[in-house]
């Protein structure tokens, strides 16, 4: 590429700005149907564990005994595999994301 253009090309990308937003301050925009972070009703759960023997990360704790049912969400895709086979129907999968995270704490329901 000659000098001219590479000036050019320096030019256009200095008055257009970047081309990546400054999350979490700048939100993203929504895309419909895009698969998100993940939301549990903890009302239906029955604590049968079928969500946490189908993850395929391990991104999902069940203990039946106490009734808490967790999830690490760095380790999840969003895949949707735990969604489909809840029986319950206690999952499903959001259009945002969850906010950044510095621990890796699982979040406990
Ligand atoms: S599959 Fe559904 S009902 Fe069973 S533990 Fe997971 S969220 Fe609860
Ligand atoms: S969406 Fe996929 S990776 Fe995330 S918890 Fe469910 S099965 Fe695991």
């Amino acid at each position: 590429m000659s000098y001219l253009g590479i000036t050019a090309l320096n030019l256009k990308w200095a008055l257009k700005g970047p081309a990546t937003r400054g999350y979490p301050l700048a939100p993203r925009r929504v895309i419909a149907d895009s698969r998100g972070a993940l939301a549990f009703a903890k009302a239906n759960c029955i604590y049968c564990s079928v969500c946490r023997k189908k993850c395929p990360t391990g991104a999902i704790g069940v203990n039946r005994n106490q009734k808490k049912w967790a999830i690490d969400r760095l380790r999840c895709i969003s895949c949707g595999y735990c969604v489909e086979v809840c029986p319950k129907d206690c999952l499903s999968l959001t259009t945002y994301m969850s906010p950044p995270t510095v621990t890796k704490d699982r979040e406990v329901f």
